[in-house]
């Protein structure tokens, strides 16, 4: 009988030691900025203390596009982002009113270089409803050339605009850049530039985010992922079937603050549809 006791007693303090272990791993929380280009937000986020290393990631060499899967599983799924839009295989539907709900004026907070992309974050305010969820705008960064290419025309330049839902859905916005006749709220964006690796600045200013939609503003769409480490999926994409125009000066300026050729290339569909706008 003092046997069996002692013995409850040695599993009840075996099990609470245990308990209070992995709790304690559970609970360790950072505040983590994640630098992945499509959707760097300061966050809550709850770490396991083993894996709380930083994998570091670039566009080319060892930790290039091509091993990201090594330190980020998701990067290895099946529905990847970004892919190649092939018009003639995708399918016509209505997809509803494609004007984003952007304000004329909406406030610029500031402008980082967080070494993979040069982005502009937003205060609160502007929205777009997407199947009728409202996605709130949080930030816009370029890569260049583009990541999405349509019928395997690759434009020398790509602006994201991401939106998170309330619930954690990301729906991401791509407006290709073709060069031509220079863009003036390139002029206003770019004043901030050049801007150094590491560098932020504070910018404070509203800034017109309709204009630099394209005027025609037809769409595809298709579910991926983010196109940066730790790509994850479930991503909403809306692809502009149009271009704007900006000038090569323009496209040179913010070249000088990008790494060379930020782009993943493109990955497989693996069955997924993509939609259109009629
Ligand atoms: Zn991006």
């Amino acid at each position: 009988m003092k046997t069996k006791i002692i013995l409850t007693a040695f599993v009840l303090a075996f099990t609470v030691a245990c308990k209070n272990e992995k709790k304690s791993k559970e609970v360790e929380v950072e505040e983590t900025v994640i630098t992945d280009g499509e959707d760097t937000l300061v966050e809550e986020t709850v770490t396991p203390v083993e894996n709380n290393e930083k994998h570091e990631w670039s566009y080319e060499g060892e930790n290039g596009t091509q091993n990201w899967h090594k330190t980020h599983q998701d990067c290895g799924g099946d529905h990847q982002s970004p892919i190649d839009i092939v018009t003639e295989e995708a399918e016509k539907a209505d997809l509803g009113e494609p004007h984003p709900s952007y304000k004329e004026e909406t406030m610029i907070h500031n402008v980082i270089n967080n070494g993979h992309s040069v982005q502009f974050n937003f205060e609160p305010g502007d929205h777009h409803i997407f199947n009728d969820v409202r996605y709130n705008l949080k930030q816009i960064h370029f890569h260049e050339p583009s990541e999405h290419t349509i019928n395997g025309v690759r434009y020398p330049m790509v602006i994201h605009l991401v939106h998170k839902s309330e619930d954690g859905q990301i729906l991401v916005f791509a407006v290709m850049a073709k060069e031509g006749e220079g863009s003036a709220p390139f002029n206003f964006l770019e004043s901030y530039l050049p801007i150094k690796k590491g560098e932020t600045k504070k910018v404070g200013k509203n800034f017109n985010l309709p204009s630099i939609l394209p005027k025609d503003k037809g769409y595809y769409y298709y579910v991926g992922s983010l196109t940066t480490p730790p790509c994850s999926e479930g991503v909403n994409w809306i692809v502009f079937k149009n271009p704007i125009t900006v000038s090569k000066e323009q496209i040179e300026k913010m070249h000088q603050s990008l790494p060379d050729h930020n782009y993943r290339p493109a990955q497989p569909l693996n069955g997924r549809k993509v939609l259109m706008t009629e």
